[in-house]
């Protein structure tokens, strides 16, 4: 049995920010992983400058492909429009696994399963003991699963089905894309260029309102690859797109029980507009091991519910949402027992 003072389960942005500031607070923490990183995560890699900032992440010293972007062009039915709000993309594949190799934890592929309170202590799967634990292993987090799922059942109407592909490609046009209802999609579509030539599209909606049509996202996957192809975005691409869901951020009660803690999709806080989880995740990670640290209360209340914040941007996306995606937002907060 191996022994630590917090074992976090999952690798991603969630697991590797909270391991990495309770590293530099002194913990012995154990990551694992159920996969060899650096791995493939579905996702279009697109961070905020926010995420830059939490992370202080050097961007000179960044070894991968980094991206800025100095505005979003944004199609909405007839309307085609620029946002001015400078963005970054990088590729999950590469991200991920920087932040996990300089995290600072002891890194183990272990794929958890079962996990129980013994004496005080959490062990998984007879193979690792903690005084603490913390579920980073998005939405079908193991931790999640035995100490949350009761007391925080998720919503269904906020999880959000996508399908999307990420591909070396000699792209074209250099600037961010982003289709908003296209077809009565209930989310939008995306058009995420890397730097050195990789790109990734994809699409993304809220499953419930999908099925309630008796809509399918593979049906809107098609039509969103024949306008990339009509308009010259992509062109004599085959595609094999890939899906996964995540949750959108709801009203999450308990992210605290006892020493178990939850954060990122294992929570379910990709913002309402956007659907953006990365950094709600790293805000999260960083939020539990404070908590751990110091015995602060672990509370959500300052991780947004929405992505845009600004004057008409944000009341534009709340109306334009609560219409077509996923409604009106709710904050969360913690409780401990
Ligand atoms: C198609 C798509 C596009 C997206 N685009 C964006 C975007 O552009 N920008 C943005 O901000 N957000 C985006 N998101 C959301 C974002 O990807 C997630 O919110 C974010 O990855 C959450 O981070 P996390 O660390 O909580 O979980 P994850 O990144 O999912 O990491 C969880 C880790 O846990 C591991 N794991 C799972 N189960 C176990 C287990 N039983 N044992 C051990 N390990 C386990 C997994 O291997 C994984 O490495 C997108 C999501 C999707 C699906």
């Amino acid at each position: 049995m191996r022994k630590f003072d917090v074992v976090v389960i999952g690798g991603g942005p969630a697991g590797s920010s909270c391991a990495k500031r309770l590293a530099e607070g002194g913990a012995s923490v154990a990551v694992l992983d159920r996969e060899a990183f650096p791995r493939t995560k579905l996702c279009a890699g697109w961070i905020t400058p926010e995420v830059v900032d939490d992370l202080r992440f050097d961007i000179q010293s960044y070894p991968h492909r980094f991206n800025t972007f100095k505005d979003i062009v944004v199609h909405l039915k007839w309307f085609t429009f620029r946002l001015d709000s400078p963005q970054h993309s990088i590729r999950r594949y590469e991200f991920d696994d920087y932040l996990l190799k300089n995290c600072g934890a002891d890194v183990f592929r272990h794929n958890a399963k079962h996990i129980e309170k013994s004496n005080g202590a959490y062990v998984i799967d007879g193979a690792f003991e903690c005084s603490h634990i913390v579920g980073a292993a998005g939405t079908r987090c193991p931790v999640y699963r035995t100490f949350f799922r009761e007391l925080n059942p998720r919503a269904r109407e906020l999880q959000a089905a996508t399908l999307e592909q990420e591909f070396p490609f000699d792209y074209g046009d250099p600037r961010c894309h982003l289709w908003f209802f296209d077809r009565g999609l209930p989310g939008y579509a995306w058009y995420v260029p890397k730097a050195d030539g990789y790109l990734n599209c994809g699409i993304g909606g809220i499953a419930d309102k999908l099925k309630a049509r008796g809509d399918d996202i593979k049906r809107h996957w098609n039509h969103f690859t024949s306008v990339l192809h009509e308009k010259g975005f992509v062109r004599g691409f085959e595609y094999a797109p890939r899906g996964y869901s995540y949750y959108l951020r709801g009203n999450v009660d308990v992210v605290r029980v006892d020493n178990a803690f939850i954060a990122g999709d294992s929570v379910g806080l990709a913002t309402r507009d956007l659907c953006e989880g990365i950094g709600p995740a790293i805000r999260s990670g960083y939020r539990a091991a404070d908590s751990i640290l110091n015995g602060s209360e672990y509370s959500l209340e300052s991780i947004g519910a929405f992505s845009a914040d600004r004057g008409w941007v944000r009341t534009f996306l709340e109306f334009m949402f609560a219409r077509n995606g996923a409604g009106a937002a709710r904050t969360g907060t913690s409780t401990s027992s």
